[in-house]
């Protein structure tokens, strides 16, 4: 099988016959990860032009998306498309998407276009918000901003030392924590 032309080809870069045949074919290939053994992987239904003249297969970008698949299957990975039908759910466009996860969105258009291999970490949090939606519920509320808290006015009070909270940690008034911090980065003097 010959290089991955960029689009449909007219005649046979091998031969000059035209026109060529469409067909599917099963395409086993060895998938080489860096930090991974190889592994043999098995595509069915890949879509190649097959020259009828000299036999010569052609894969084009659409047999390229059913060998990533193949290949997300045979590691245990989500395919572009379960990341795509995920994150219609949410969305439902990338951006929003991104917005909700965290994910940057050329990360999440990369994975759909099947151009780059989400990691396990990222696997994961994709497979844990489609079982549980009720998640993206509590990504919203890491997003909100910050309610305004209700402060005691001893802690309030100008000068205080600060007040114990319900939950037991010590509230410091801002000026307060400003002292320390001048005071531990007091540049020292130099002596000559
Ligand atoms: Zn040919």
């Amino acid at each position: 099988m010959k290089a991955k032309p960029s689009k449909k080809l007219s005649r046979c870069p091998n031969c000059g016959h035209a026109p060529l045949r469409e067909d599917t074919i099963t395409d086993r290939f060895e998938y080489r990860p860096d930090d991974v053994e190889p592994l043999m992987v098995e595509a069915r239904d890949v879509p190649v032009e097959i020259c009828p003249s000299c036999g010569e297969k052609f894969l084009g970008p659409a047999a390229a998306r059913v060998q990533h698949a193949a290949i997300c299957r045979a590691v245990g990975l989500l395919t572009p498309e379960e990341i795509k039908r995920i994150r219609e759910r949410f969305g439902p466009s990338q951006e929003e998407f991104a917005a909700l996860t965290g994910i940057g969105v050329a990360t999440i258009s990369r994975w759909e276009r099947g151009r780059m291999l989400q990691n396990e970490a990222m696997d994961r949090y994709l497979r844990l918000l489609a079982a549980h939606p009720e998640n993206a519920n509590a990504l919203r509320q890491l997003r909100a901003p910050a309610e305004p808290v209700s402060l005691p006015e001893s802690a309030l009070a100008h000068g205080s030392r600060g007040a114990v909270s319900a939950l037991g940690f010590r509230f410091v008034h801002p000026d307060e924590r400003q002292l320390k911090m001048n005071k531990e980065w007091r540049p020292r003097r130099c002596v000559a």
